[in-house]
């Protein structure tokens, strides 16, 4: 790092003055450097791998404390408001989990032995049991740590399938054109060609279409229900048995299961194979690219393909009371691992805790009032909800606005803005998703602030926002070349 500079400290100068929110890096602050104490002839490390002189700013406990919580101020969190991300499913989570996650006795080290570990195995088994009843699939595996994952391996797990059954010849994967960008990138890396479905005009799956793309080089369909529209998929029993009449498989993209819980099971509606996003669905923080778990459930004629390890009771469990009662097995003609070890354990600990805690009715409720809050919301918005009627998320249309300026000018009004411009059939789409846990007065801020952004003109949508810490940020440049390191101005 460099010394702090005339120019950088004219600069921070300025930003306090312009913005009293402006909170600088810790190397901004002050670039001292701090002086080690101690003798490094002590150490026990070789010499390369130790150092005489560590640059850290030198602060006060009060300005280092100032510091952290300034930064947590300029955060926007689902601990702090309502954040509507369709798809996305951003629920608030209930802090108990937290509780349940950090017990010591949940940090299991993952390489000890079973007899030791029988607590970490009846949780991985109840909850193996818990996400197959509610999905109705016959076998789980928890080992994807994301629903991209748990699609990854339904896909090498639909391969296993049909090459085992002398069908390799199968290489196309139907998804349709509404579907998340994830399906496309699953398939394609399954080494399928894509074959893309186009909705009807009431934004379902278009029947004749699929009878078109049905053959018998069709490896499977992948479909989310409700779809991302927010529809449920009506005639899914009927293009579940044209998929099965070819020789296909029924992939369930899990990610709208919030809006089943309790009521439907894909399993029931023929659906062979699905991944549940349980941070997602069940709560788990997430965002910003993780942690969550993505456990894939199964029909029979699949489970012995799924990854390795899964849990089971052991044979002798109950004949002789020394021995464990669960193991680890390798199904036999398993994919392999994904993962290491378990999977993301402690998201898996938090998910028992959500359904153990929630109950077959407290799921029921939770889906109920998804549902609810998204028709309540959608029903005070000024903007044009196209298709319906809808699940726990809507896709509204922002009309002759640009859906990315409304969002950013929604984050003036001090809520999180709605997924923006996808799925593509809307055009402008606002992909609006409250979740089952916000209040009838949270709804009713988060339709103010949708309703004060519609009655705005272009150009103070375009200048949006004007209140956050960030202004108008240049995107592009921060997803292309992100500065991942501090860099003194002087450098650039
Ligand atoms: C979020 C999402 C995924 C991907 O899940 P991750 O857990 O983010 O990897 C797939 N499909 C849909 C419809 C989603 O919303």
């Amino acid at each position: 790092m460099s010394e702090r500079t005339d120019q950088q400290v004219r600069y921070d100068q300025a930003r306090y003055v312009e913005d009293g929110h402006y909170e600088p890096l810790l190397a901004e602050k002050d670039l001292t450097s701090a002086e080690i104490d101690g003798d490094d002839t002590d150490s026990p490390l070789p010499d390369d791998l130790t150092r005489d002189d560590l640059e850290l700013p030198a602060l006060s406990e009060p300005e280092l404390a100032r510091h952290y919580t300034r930064l947590s101020q300029m955060i926007y969190a689902i601990d702090t408001g309502p954040y509507p991300l369709g798809s996305c499913t951003m629920k608030y989570n209930p802090k108990f989990m937290e509780d349940v996650a950090a017990l010591p006795t949940a940090a299991v080290h993952p390489d000890r032995s079973e007899r030791s570990t029988q607590g970490t195995l009846e949780l991985m088994y109840r909850l193996q049991d818990y996400l197959g009843r509610i999905g109705g699939m016959d076998a789980v595996t928890l080992q994807p740590p994301a629903g991209a994952a748990g699609e990854f391996v339904g896909i090498r797990v639909a391969v296993a399938y049909h090459e085992h059954n002398g069908e390799s010849h199968r290489n196309e994967v139907i998804i349709p054109e509404s579907a998340h960008g994830t399906n496309f990138a699953t398939a394609a890396l399954g080494g399928y060609d894509v074959v893309s479905l186009p909705s009807d005009d009431g934004g379902r799956v278009d029947l004749e279409a699929l009878e078109a793309a049905l053959s018998e080089n069709t490896a499977a369909l992948m479909l989310t229900n409700p779809n991302t529209l927010g529809l449920f998929e009506r005639d899914i029993a009927e293009i579940a048995e044209m998929v099965h009449d070819v020789g296909g498989l029924l992939y369930y993209d899990g990610a709208n299961l919030n809006a089943l819980l309790g009521r439907a099971r894909p399993g029931d509606m023929g659906f062979d194979v699905m991944h549940y996003n349980v941070h997602k669905t069940f709560a788990t923080p997430h965002g910003g690219g993780g942690p969550g778990a993505g456990p894939v459930g199964v029909v029979d004629e699949l489970a012995p393909f799924l990854p390795s390890p899964r849990v089971r009771e052991a044979d002798d469990a109950e004949s002789d009371a020394d021995e464990p009662t669960y193991e680890l097995f390798d199904p036999e003609q398993t994919i392999g691992k994904v993962h290491g070890f378990q999977g993301n354990w402690l998201v898996l600990v938090k998910t028992f805790a959500y359904i153990a805690r929630l109950g077959d009715e407290g799921l029921t409720d939770a889906s109920a009032k998804a549902v609810l809050n998204a028709n309540y919301l959608a029903s005070q918005i000024d903007y044009e909800v196209p298709y319906g009627p809808f699940h726990h998320e809507f896709v509204a249309s922002a009309g002759d606005q640009d859906a990315a300026d409304v969002a950013k000018r929604m984050l003036d009004f001090g809520v999180h803005p709605p997924t923006t411009k996808w799925p593509e059939i809307v055009p402008e789409a606002l992909m609006t998703e409250p979740t089952e846990v916000e209040s009838k007065a949270t709804l009713d801020r988060l339709a103010a602030a949708f309703n004060a952004v519609a009655a705005e003109d272009d150009e103070t949508l375009e200048s949006a926002p004007e209140r956050t810490t960030a202004r108008r940020i240049d995107q592009t440049s921060a997803a292309r070349s992100p500065r991942l390191a501090w860099q003194a101005l002087d450098d650039e």
